[in-house]
């Protein structure tokens, strides 16, 4: 995780499920989740739940439904709000929002408070109600790019200018970290006083301290800018927002992971969020594959795990305020004391659940105790349908290992299953996507064996996004998929399902994919475009109005050095547990 955790926004295998991102208007229309599924460790946290407009009794009693593990203090010589683009149900649910409120609690001096998004606070906190703009530091955790505009409403509900040139020295330093910060920073270079790029453990303390002990921001920002880990866009950019130089991104080696007290996990329990009153432990970073569309694997470095000693150690903290754990990352089932991990933590009590498998880590010793815990739902992420293209992806798993991986679910009595696949990668055929309807129909065959000998049948979900193209992973300057053909290959999609009793299938928002990639791949002047959804516009006609500029650029491949590429990437470092 890196700083306010950084965001893998596609994942392997959920256990239960993987949430798909979604912009706030369509939010709004979701319907309200209630099973019991898990937040992703580091994910985007969109839940299907996060619309749900919370009623006027029950925003007041959101500090009343908090269980905690620590007490937030209210005194200090520093007034810091940390919040997160987006409303409550959606910040709580993030262990990085969490790990972030707990590091700043950590450190001596320090009064917090916590904000979200309009309309759970307008531009106040959530604790007393006190005006954003009255504070010395807001900081943001922002995992996903589409947030940025709910980052824009909070500074307006707040009184608070959106660019940092028009704002005074008595507004509040504005800080931002997450993946936001470490994919590419630069749309909201303008906003922003100080981007963390890194782990939160290693960088989000030292901005504290440097600005509890020196009240000239400008100081602060200027000391800030000459240590690695920081963005500072007033020292880092020319006058056109071009960056002037090469910046480092700081991640958790070896000793770090191995500290007992950095090893993140929730401060707090509470009904409020998609998990209901969950604890989550987070289990390890970095990923042993580099799936060529994800950025975690090239930037978080080798897979390193925290000690399982450690791991329990963090559950035992968890026993007084909750009897749910959930261990996240982003190859949890890649834990080497994973079986030890979930058989200790059962045998506290604990009802258990997982983020994200890899499909090897779908074995019996995992996915047993899972189904005891009570997991039903299973997600595996096979991204295409053919095993040639999914070699090209470097995720060379071949189909029938997938539905090996869905015969051991079934068998261990996890009966739902959902899938996920991308279309839009570069290089797929049509035979690619109708080898999806192929695999999804195998699936449902060991499905219904197994369902006819339970009696019960679970339920099969198809999910599918658009590529995104991503910075610093190999598919960073590919272009996106046009409108009509996203059209025509969606068609030929729903074509091979049609056939396929019961499946349920989700198409996927392509403005939604075309604003992300845009804002992924964005410079300093995106920032304009953000303004312009903030001011109320729909997405829709915003694309529509740029249509001939910045939208076919976005289709087109990215030629030359980008702007963004500017921040190195993680280091890698060797696992503590695996090199034992
Ligand atoms: S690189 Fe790792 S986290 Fe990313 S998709 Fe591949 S296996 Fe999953």
């Amino acid at each position: 995780m890196a700083f306010f955790n950084d965001a893998p926004d596609r994942y392997c295998t959920s256990v239960p499920l993987r949430v798909q991102p979604q912009m706030p208007e369509k939010r709004e229309r979701s319907k309200a989740h209630t099973s019991d599924h898990l937040f992703l460790a580091g994910s985007p946290c969109y839940g299907l739940a996060v619309g749900r407009r919370i009623s006027h009794s029950k925003e007041t009693n959101l500090l009343g439904d908090e269980r905690r593990r620590i007490v937030l203090p209210r005194q200090g010589r520093l007034k810091v709000g940390i919040g997160y683009p987006n409303r409550y149900h959606v910040a709580l649910s993030s262990l990085a929002y969490q790990w972030v409120v707990e590091l700043a609690a950590g450190v001596p001096g320090i009064a917090i408070q916590r904000f979200f998004a309009p309309p759970d606070c307008l531009g106040r906190t959530l604790e007393d109600d006190t005006p954003l703009a009255s504070l010395d530091l807001l900081a943001w955790s922002c995992s996903f790019e589409l947030d940025a505009v709910n980052l824009i409403h909070t500074l307006d509900a707040a009184g608070i200018a959106r660019r940092r040139q028009d704002r005074s020295p008595r507004d509040p330093m504005v800080v931002v970290g997450g993946a936001v910060a470490s994919i590419n920073p630069l749309p909201l270079s303008q906003a922003v006083d100080v981007f963390v790029l890194g782990a939160a453990e290693l960088l989000w303390p030292q901005i504290l301290e440097l600005s509890r002990e020196e009240p000239d921001r400008d100081r602060v920002v200027a000391e800030l800018a000459g240590r690695d880990g920081y963005f500072v866009p007033s020292h880092h950019l020319d006058g056109e927002g071009r960056p002037l130089g090469r910046l480092r991104r700081i991640e958790k080696r070896d000793p770090e992971m191995n500290d007992p007290t950095l090893v993140p996990s929730s401060y707090m329990v509470t009904p409020n969020t998609e998990y209901r009153n969950r604890g989550l432990v987070e289990m390890s970073r970095g990923c042993p594959e580099k799936c060529r569309y994800c950025w975690v694997s090239y930037n978080y470095g080798k897979l390193r795990c925290y000690p399982a000693e450690a791991i329990l150690d963090r559950v035992r903290g968890l026993v007084k305020i909750t009897d749910r754990v959930g261990f996240v990352a982003t190859a949890v089932g890649d834990h080497p004391d994973l079986p030890r991990i979930l058989s200790e933590s059962r045998d506290l009590g604990f009802n258990v659940a997982l983020s994200s498998l890899r499909i090897p880590a779908m074995v019996p010793e995992v996915l047993a105790p899972l189904a005891a815990s009570g997991a039903r739902s299973v997600t595996i992420a096979p991204e295409t349908g053919s095993d040639e293209l999914r070699a090209k992806l470097k995720k060379p798993i071949p189909n029938h290992r997938i539905l090996e991986a869905v015969e051991t679910a079934q068998a261990c009595g996890i009966s739902s299953l959902k899938m996920y696949f991308i279309v839009g990668l570069p290089g797929e055929t049509d035979d690619d996507l109708a080898a999806i309807g192929g695999l999804l129909r195998d699936s449902r065959a060991i499905m219904l064996s197994h369902g006819r000998n339970r009696g019960r049948m679970g339920t099969l979900h198809a999910g599918c996004s658009v590529l995104v193209p991503k910075p610093y992973t190999p598919y960073s300057k590919a272009p996106v998929l046009s409108q009509s053909e996203y059209r025509r290959r969606m068609s030929l999609i729903e074509k091979e399902l049609k056939p396929i009793d019961n499946l349920k299938f989700d198409r996927p928002s392509y403005r939604e994919a075309l604003w992300q990639a845009i804002l992924s791949r964005g410079d300093a002047q995106t920032f304009d475009l953000i303004e312009e959804l903030a001011d109320h516009r729909s997405l829709g006609r915003l694309l529509s109005e740029h249509k001939h500029t910045v939208v076919r650029r976005a289709m087109e491949s990215v030629e030359g050095e980008p702007p963004w590429r500017f921040i190195s990437s993680a280091p890698s470092a060797k696992s503590p547990a695996l090199s034992d």
